[in-house]
């Protein structure tokens, strides 16, 4: 992968030039504000990087999950509000499209050393298309926004979407000279040290509520971790596994067997399955629903479990007292609400722990980033935080990513 210092340097000065940049910029959203403006900082050096080059520099992210159309909600313009606050000395530009009309003239009229935000990349069907051609077409009006291949340079940033085969990840790569940003080199070395032989003893925590999208990478994990704590929403599969009653809690029926198999698989390896032994079990989704703790083997039938209990975090965090590698994706319950946010903040706190001993701790994925944080904890607590869930994921999977391998 070519860095942006390779790129810079082959290129010389960027005085003139303009440069596309895929950022991630997905941040949650509440009543239009946003509550965790960490994926904005984390890509903020990028485009210090071209900006003090000379560049004039492109952004292009998606908010959300409009459904190839403009829909007020998802505008980015509250990022673009952000993005002035954390510049004040640049030039922060905005427009009302993506390509075409007032984005291509924004583009065209940029000065050197100043930044422009382009709307929503997900307003146009093109983005995320199943097919290559409008993809393509999506693609060759990014490129334009650069001045097209003669003159653009296009560098990747956003690693939240380096796994999905879409224009401005994937295709728009394969028109312009690229390289990889600063945060995508970042999330990928420390991913690399996580697959390639990572201090041991070595645990991943999985939790969430992504669960079929997760238990893929489990297989992956029975190969290289010594021990799998499991959390969250998906641990009511592996309950359901060992033939315990789960309410109504989250559940993935057809999951049970593959679950079940993965249990086998860990038992033959000797890779040690942590299960909560405890767990808050509601009356309903609320934050006011009548709640108790309940031993995991015996959740009432008209409960669902929400958060894992207290003697699960005691548990979880003396199995992980003596790693030297963490990695955790998935908040251990509905931490949204007060009621079942003990489980994530003590298991935060032990990592934190880890952290403090010398260990590697890798938090990924865009919920448990925003948990920590929400939940008071420094990003300093933790070795990395992982600015994407899926990706890191599949990374971990051993999967090609194809906004990787297109950088290559
Ligand atoms: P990430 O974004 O970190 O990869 P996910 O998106 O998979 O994590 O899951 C985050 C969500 O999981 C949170 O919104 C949280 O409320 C939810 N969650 C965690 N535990 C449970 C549970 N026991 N039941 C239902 N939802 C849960
Ligand atoms: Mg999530």
């Amino acid at each position: 992968m070519q860095t942006i210092d390779a790129l810079v340097a082959a290129q010389g000065d960027l005085r003139g030039r303009r440069v596309l940049v895929r950022s991630d910029l997905n941040v949650p959203l509440s009543d239009g504000r946003i509550t965790d403006d960490g994926r904005v900082r984390a890509s903020l050096p990028t485009w210090q990087r071209l900006l003090d080059a000379g560049a004039r520099v492109v952004v292009v992210a998606h908010l959300g999950r409009p459904k190839g159309a403009p829909e007020a909600r998802y505008s980015l313009a509250p990022v673009v509000e952000r993005v002035r606050e954390l510049l004040p000395s640049t030039t922060v530009r905005s427009a009302d499209t993506t390509v075409g009309g007032s984005a291509q003239e924004a583009a065209d009229a940029l000065g050197d050393g100043e930044l422009l935000l382009v709307e929503n990349l997900r307003f146009n069907a093109g983005e995320t298309s199943k097919d290559d051609a409008e993809r393509a077409a999506f693609a060759s009006e990014l490129a334009a926004l650069v001045g097209g291949p003669e003159q653009g340079l296009f560098v990747s940033d956003g690693f939240g979407v380096v796994h999905r085969k879409q224009a401005s990840v994937y295709d728009v790569a394969q028109l312009l000279p690229h390289a990889g940003g600063g945060l995508v080199e970042a999330e990928t070395s420390v991913l690399q040290r996580l697959t390639t032989d990572p201090a041991r003893p070595y645990a991943v925590v999985l939790g969430g509520a992504k669960v079929s999208d997760k238990l893929a990478v489990i297989e992956n994990l029975l190969g290289t971790a010594d021990r799998l704590l499991v959390g969250g929403g998906m641990v009511f599969t592996f309950l359901a596994a060992q033939g315990h009653e789960v309410g109504t809690s989250l559940l993935e029926a057809d999951q049970v067997e593959t679950v079940r198999g993965y249990l086998a698989t860990a038992a033959e390896r000797g890779v040690e399955v942590v299960l909560p032994v405890d767990v808050i079990a509601a009356t309903a989704f609320s934050a006011d629903a009548e709640h108790e703790v309940v031993a995991a083997d015996a959740i009432p039938a008209d409960r669902m479990g929400l958060d894992i209990g207290p003697e699960s975090s005691k548990l979880f965090a003396e199995k992980l007292a003596d790693t030297r590698t963490v990695f955790w994706n998935g908040p251990m319950g509905a931490f949204e609400m007060a009621p079942y946010a003990e489980g994530t903040r003590e298991l935060a706190k032990a990592l934190a722990e880890v952290t403090r001993a010398g260990g590697l701790t890798v938090v990924g994925g865009g919920d448990s980033a925003a948990a920590v944080r929400s939940l008071g904890f420094a990003d300093s607590d933790f070795g990395h935080i992982s600015t994407g869930g899926g990706a890191s994921l599949e990374y971990l999977e051993g999967k090609t990513l194809p906004g990787l391998s297109v950088l290559a």
